[in-house]
């Protein structure tokens, strides 16, 4: 298949990889330069423009920073330059109104479009081990999905339109409360004499239990590996998990739902972020608490 990639940084180099390996014709556009050659090396083609990238192809991939960027690519470089028909599948974390408007602008001019936003990080992009999320009809799910489990490995249908931004935005502010919970409850077992490990023993297989604590430790030197024990360097960012926590709240306000404590994740994150943290692991939060 030939498969236009467009957003070939930290997630989408890796992704692209994976469509190589899988025997795709991967033509790729990046503005960053290095982004280019390093899917260069990766085996894809490289083109200077987005419309000589999407020129012929049978797909479109994009995995890029955020919806106006997202809505501008599409609108102006996709959209009336890929072949009519083509399935669009945007990766990129954006809110749910942009993904139905461009979806929606997408299937006026006669293409097929669905949002797949992803759980999973740079490794897991790499590794080809991501979950996708995805909104959209069931026809073009089918299709995406032949495309997207060669990049992860859950592919899962979400509903309709911006549903898979919707999953997105929900789990990512669940994420982000219980990270702080679980940071929390490990700071306040310490004051009341609790050694770490003794407190994960015990949470770890009762009922305060959670990802955040089991799979992703905040604290280093206890349960699995996690960017705690490497000084909460290369995970989640904090600026990204504070980027998702205000697409959830965004999600929130629109469709009248009460988080009250999705808001104070939301404020705790910024506060994180405006201390100049922003690029540290978002589990580096612990140290606040
Ligand atoms: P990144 O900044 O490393 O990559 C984005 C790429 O898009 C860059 O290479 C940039 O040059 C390119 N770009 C920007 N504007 C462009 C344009 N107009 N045309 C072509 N290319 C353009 O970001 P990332 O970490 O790869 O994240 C990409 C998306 O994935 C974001 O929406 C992010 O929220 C989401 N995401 C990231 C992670 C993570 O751990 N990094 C995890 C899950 C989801």
């Amino acid at each position: 298949m030939k498969i236009a990639f467009i957003g070939l940084g930290n997630m989408g180099g890796g992704m692209a990889a994976n469509l190589v390996r899988a025997g795709h014709e991967v033509r790729a556009f990046d503005l960053a330069e290095a982004a280019l050659a390093h899917a260069r090396d990766q085996g894809c083609a490289a083109f200077a423009t987005a419309r000589e990238a999407v020129a012929g192809v049978d797909a479109v991939v994009s995995m890029l920073p955020n919806g106006r960027i997202v809505s501008a690519v599409y609108g102006e470089e996709v959209i009336g330059h890929a072949p009519k028909g083509a399935l669009l599948i945007d990766c990129s974390t954006i809110d749910v109104a942009t993904a139905r408007e461009v979806a929606q602008k997408a299937q006026d001019a006669g293409y097929r479009m669905v949002d797949a936003p992803v759980s999973g990080g740079i490794a897991a992009a790499a590794g080809g081990t991501l979950t996708f999320m995805v909104g959209g009809s069931d026809a073009n799910f089918a299709e995406a999905e032949a495309i997207l489990g060669k990049m992860g490995k859950a592919v899962i249908h979400a509903g309709g339109s911006g549903a898979g931004q919707a999953a997105k935005a929900c789990n990512n502010m669940l994420l982000g409360i219980h990270m702080i919970g679980t940071c929390e409850a490990f700071a306040l077992a310490g004051r009341l004499g609790l050694g770490p490990q003794t407190f994960y023993d015990i949470a770890s297989v009762s009922s305060g239990q959670c990802w955040s604590m089991t799979s992703y430790c905040p604290l280093p030197g206890v349960g699995p590996q996690s960017p705690a024990d490497r000084g909460y360097e290369g995970g989640f960012a904090a600026a990204l998990m504070l980027k998702d926590l205000k697409l959830a709240m965004e999600a929130a306000a629109s469709a009248g739902s009460k988080v009250p404590m999705g808001e104070r994740a939301t404020e705790l994150y910024q506060a994180f972020a405006d201390a100049g943290n922003g690029g540290v692991d978002f589990s580096a939060i612990t140290k606040t608490l």
